[in-house]
Formats: structure tokens, sequence, C-alpha cells
């Protein structure tokens, strides 16, 4: 195993780590604040006082579309939207240092152009799909990364260093998510 592929594998443990995430309190990220609330089943990102609620019907159609990006066990509309909304967050802090453009606009808060909102959904989605297809995981860790940034407003050198950013990054949020929520 050479050093790259020792990074994405700590890369993916630390970032399915990231997803079991914590119901019924407010996670603290650095630009926004994440609720999941289990008893109205429903989602909520605070960006600076601009509230974004998420809500999915639990119908045929988007049972679906979980499906289709591999979630197949109890509840997978609502496990689908809870990691759905949280990964808009965490990847846009983590990759780019910023809230998330999507959730920020939907919130009212801020305008963002179309194309960069869809390179931010394509991105998520892609990071879900990642997260449960284990087996190929490798793989697709690097496909996603270079679909997602090619034609990007992004200066990529390799996806070498984007890895090695996640890595760094990911720990660091982690430990601070951690540690506030033992207070
Ligand atoms: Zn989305």
């Amino acid at each position: 195993m050479n050093r790259d592929e020792v990074n994405r594998t700590i890369i993916f443990d630390e970032v399915v780590s990231i997803t079991k995430i914590p119901t019924n309190q407010i996670i603290e990220l650095k630009y926004c604040q994440y609720l999941v609330d289990t008893e109205n089943r429903s989602v909520c990102t605070n960006i600076k006082g601009y509230f974004c609620n998420a809500f999915r019907e639990d119908d045929a159609q988007n049972r679906t579309e979980a499906n289709s990006q591999g979630y197949f066990d109890e509840d997978p509309v609502w496990k689908s939207l809870v990691e759905h909304e949280y990964l808009h967050s965490l990847i846009s802090e983590l990759l780019y240092d910023r809230p998330s453009l999507v959730l920020e606009t939907e919130s009212g808060g801020k305008f963002h152009p179309s194309w960069l909102r869809y390179q931010e959904e394509a991105l998520v989605i892609g990071v879900q799909y990642l997260l449960n297809h284990d087996e190929n995981r490798d793989e697709l860790w690097t496909t996603t990364f270079k679909l997602v940034f090619e034609n990007s407003d992004l200066k990529i050198i390799g996806v070498d260093w984007l890895v090695d950013q996640c890595k760094f990054r990911i720990a660091d949020l982690w430990s601070r998510i951690e540690k506030d929520s033992q207070i």
C-alpha cells in the first residue's frame, strides 16, 4: 500500500464516523449550526441567523432516490436527508472554508449562482454514494473528485492534495464536534 492509498483509507474511515450524527442537539460547525429534529422529522441549518429547514416526504419517488444513493436500511429517506444536509455544510467547510452555498442561498441569506450550487450538490451526492459503497471506495473517491473539480473555479493541483486537505480538516472538525458534544 503506498502513501496515497493509506491517506484515502484514513479519510474514508473518518468521514464514516462523522456521519454518525447526533440527534436533537445542536451541532456547532465553523460557519453554521445544524439540528436534527427526530420528532418533527426535519433538519435545520442556521447560517448567520438565516434558517434553512429541510423535510422530505417518505414516498415512492424519494425512496427510489435514496435507494439509488445506497440507502436500503430502515428509514432510507430520512437517513439520506439527515446526511445530505449535514454534508452540504461539512464539505463546504472542509474543502473551501466557507458555509454551504446551496443552504445559504435557500435560507435567503445570500445568493450564489446556480453553477456553483450544482457543483456542491454533485459533490454531496457523490460523497453519500461513496459512504454507502464500501467495496469500491478508493476508486470512487478519486473519480468523484475528478468529476466534480473538472471545469470548476478551483485550481486543484491534484487529487492527492485534496485528499491531504480533507484528512487534516476532517480530523480537526471531528475533534471539535466531540468536544462540543461533551459539554
Ligand atoms: Zn442538496
